[in-house]
C-alpha cells in the first residue's frame, strides 16, 4: 500500500513524492554551481545550493518511523553539523580556507565510506549482493577513506601542525605500491569470491593508511591541488554511496562534486604549468641542494631599499601602475589600503589595474574575492593574460605580498621547481616596488631573483602598514 502525499489536486504516492523532491534538490544543485562561476552570482549560487541541500536532508528523513530512535540520531548529527558548520565557516579566515575546505571535504568521504560498510554488513546478513552492489560498496569504502585520511594529513600540513615539507624516506614508492596491491587483492577477493564484514573492515584501514602515504611525500605548496582531487574522490565516494542505497540525490551531487573537482584541478595544476603527476609524484619543495629550496638567510647578494616617502613620490608621477596582489596582502588584510592608494593615484590621473595570477594566495580567485571585499572595480582587475604585455608599459609596479607567481626563475631557470609555471611579467616594467616583510621565499621555498634586479626597489614590512604609507606619501607628493 502506497502512502499518498497531497500535491495541489492530484495525489502523488511517497516515491513520487520523494524522487520529486530529490529532482528539484538536483536543479538546484546546478543551478547553485552555475551561479558561482561568476564572482557576482557567488553569493546567490551558495543560497540556491544551500536550499537544495536542506531540500535532500527533510525528504531524506521522510519513511522514517517517527518513534525511531534513528530520527533523534540524525537531528543530532544535522544541528550538530549546522553548528560546527556555521562556526568555522564565520569565523575562519580567508587564509585559512584551504584547510578548511579539506577538513569539510575529508569528513564528507570518511562518512560515504562508513554508510556503505554499515549498508553492507545490513545486507550481507540477509543474502548474497549482486556484484555490482559489492563492487560499488568497496569503490566507495576505498575512495573515501584514502580522501578522509588524505584531507585530515593536507589540514595538518597547512595548519601547520606538522611539518608543509614533502615527507620522503626509501623505499616509499615501493611501499605505496605494497599498500595498493593488498587493496586490490582484498577487492578483488570480496567482488569475486567471498562476504566479509571483517575484510571489508581491513579494507577501509588500509585505504585509510593509503591516503596518508599518498599526501606525506606532497609539499605543503601543492595541498590546494592535492585538496581539490581529494575533493573530486570525495564525491566520486558519495556517488557510489547513493549507488549503495539507491539514493539518487546523492548520486546526482557527488557526481557534481567529481566533476567540478577534477575540472578545477587540472585549472590548477594548468595555472602553475604543471601536470597532475608532478604536482602528485615529484616532492616539489623538498629541501636538496639541487632545487634551491630556500629560507633566505645565508642569502649574500645585496638588495636596494626605499622609503614610502621616496617611493610614494615616484608613483605619484607615474602614469602607469600595475598592482600585483599575492598571499601576503591576504596575510595583512591590505585590500583596502591597496584601494585606498589606488584611488589616491587615480586623483592624481594615474591609471591604476591590478594584474590577477590565477594561483596568487592560496586557492583559486583567493584575490578576486579580497579586491571585491575592498569595492575595487572589477574592471581594474585584470587576468594575467590580458595584462602581461602591458607590464612593459608600466611606470611602475608594486609586488605587494607576492613572490611565487613573479619570479622569473619559472621562465628562466630549468632546476627551478616552479619551471615553467606561467608568471606575471613583473620584471619588465620601469621601475619594480617589491613589498614583504623579509628576504623569505614565498610558498614554493625558491628564491626570487626580482628581488635583485637593479630596476628593483624593497620596501620591507607589513603589507597593510607599507600601503598606508604610501597612500600618505602620494597624498603629500
Ligand atoms: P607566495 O606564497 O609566493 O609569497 C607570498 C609572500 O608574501 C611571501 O614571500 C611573504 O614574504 C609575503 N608576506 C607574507 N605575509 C606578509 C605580510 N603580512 N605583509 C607583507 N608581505 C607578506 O605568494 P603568491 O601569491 O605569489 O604565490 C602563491 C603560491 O601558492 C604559489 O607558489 C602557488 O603555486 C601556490 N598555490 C596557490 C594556489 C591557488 O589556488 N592560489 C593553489 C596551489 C598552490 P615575507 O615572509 O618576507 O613577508
Amino acid at each position: 500500500m502506497h502512502k499518498y502525499l497531497l500535491v495541489g489536486t492530484s495525489g502523488l504516492t511517497q516515491a513520487e513524492g520523494v524522487h520529486l523532491a530529490y529532482l528539484v534538490a538536483s536543479v538546484l544543485f546546478i543551478l547553485g554551481l552555475k551561479q558561482l562561476s561568476s564572482p557576482k552570482g557567488a553569493r546567490k549560487g551558495n543560497i540556491t545550493a544551500a536550499v537544495g541541500m536542506v531540500i535532500a536532508l527533510g525528504t531524506g528523513l521522510v519513511g522514517l518511523h517517527p518513534s525511531s530512535t534513528k530520527i533523534i540520531l540524525i537531528v543530532a548529527g544535522v544541528a550538530f553539523g549546522l553548528v560546527v558548520g556555521t562556526v568555522s565557516a564565520r569565523k575562519v579566515k580567508m587564509t585559512a580556507m584551504p584547510q578548511m575546505v579539506a577538513a569539510f571535504n575529508g569528513v564528507g568521504g570518511g562518512a560515504a565510506a562508513l554508510v556503505s560498510v554499515e549498508e553492507y554488513a545490513r545486507l550481507i546478513a540477509h543474502s548474497s549482493q549482486a556484484v555490482v552492489f559489492v563492487l560499488t560498496v568497496v569503490f566507495s569504502v576505498v575512495i573515501g577513506c584514502v580522501s578522509f585520511a588524505g584531507s585530515v594529513l593536507a589540514f595538518l600540513k597547512l595548519q601547520e601542525l606538522m611539518t608543509g615539507r614533502p615527507v620522503t624516506y626509501p623505499g616509499q614508492q615501493v611501499v605505496n605500491a605494497l599498500i595498493v596491491v593488498a587493496i586490490l587483492a582484498i577487492a578483488v577477493f570480496l567482488i569475486g569470491f567471498g562476504t566479509s564484514v571483517a575484510l571489508v573492515v581491513v579494507l577501509l584501514a588500509l585505504a585509510l593508511v593509503l591516503g596518508v602515504a599518498f599526501v606525506l611525500p606532497i609539499g605543503g605548496a601543492d595541498m590546494p591541488v592535492v585538496i581539490s582531487m581529494l575533493n573530486a574522490f570525495t564525491g566520486l565516494a558519495v556517488a557510489a554511496t547513493g549507488f549503495v542505497l539507491g539514493n539518487t540525490v546523492l548520486i546526482v551531487g557527488g557526481t557534481l562534486v567529481g566533476a567540478s573537482g577534477t575540472l578545477l584541478t587540472k585549472m590548477m595544476g594548468d595555472s602553475m604549468g604543471r601536470s597532475l603527476g608532478n604536482v602528485l609524484f615529484a616532492a616539489v619543495g623538498k629541501v636538496t641542494s639541487s632545487t634551491g629550496a630556500s629560507t633566505g638567510e645565508g642569502e649574500t647578494r645585496s638588495v636596494r631599499t626605499g622609503t614610502a616617502d621616496d617611493i610614494g613620490v615616484m608613483l605619484a608621477y607615474s602614469h602607469k601602475v600595475i598592482i600585483v596582489p599575492g598571499y601576503g596582502l591576504a596575510v595583512a588584510q591590505a585590500q583596502h589600503a591597496a584601494r585606498e592608494l589606488a584611488s589616491a593615484l587615480e586623483k592624481r590621473g594615474v591609471e591604476v589595474s591590478y594584474a590577477i595570477h590565477p594561483v596568487a594566495g592560496r586557492m583559486p580567485g583567493h584575490m578576486n574575492v579580497l579586491l571585491a571585499e575592498a569595492d575595487v572595480p572589477y574592471e581594474q582587475l585584470k587576468e594575467m593574460d590580458e595584462i602581461n604585455d602591458q607590464f612593459k608599459l608600466a611606470d611602475a609596479v608594486l609586488v605587494v605580498g607576492a613572490n611565487d607567481v613573479v619570479n622569473p626563475s619559472a621562465r628562466n631557470s630549468p632546476s627551478s621547481p616552479i619551471y615553467g609555471m606561467p608568471i606575471l611579467n613583473a620584471d619588465q616594467a620601469k621601475n619594480i616596488v617589491f613589498m614583504k616583510r623579509s628576504m623569505r621565499p614565498g610558498f614554493a621555498g625558491v628564491d626570487n631573483d626580482l628581488m635583485f634586479d637593479p630596476k628593483t626597489i624593497m620596501l620591507f614590512g607589513d603589507a597593510k602598514d607599507s600601503l598606508n604609507k604610501l597612500v600618505a606619501a602620494v597624498k603629500a607628493a
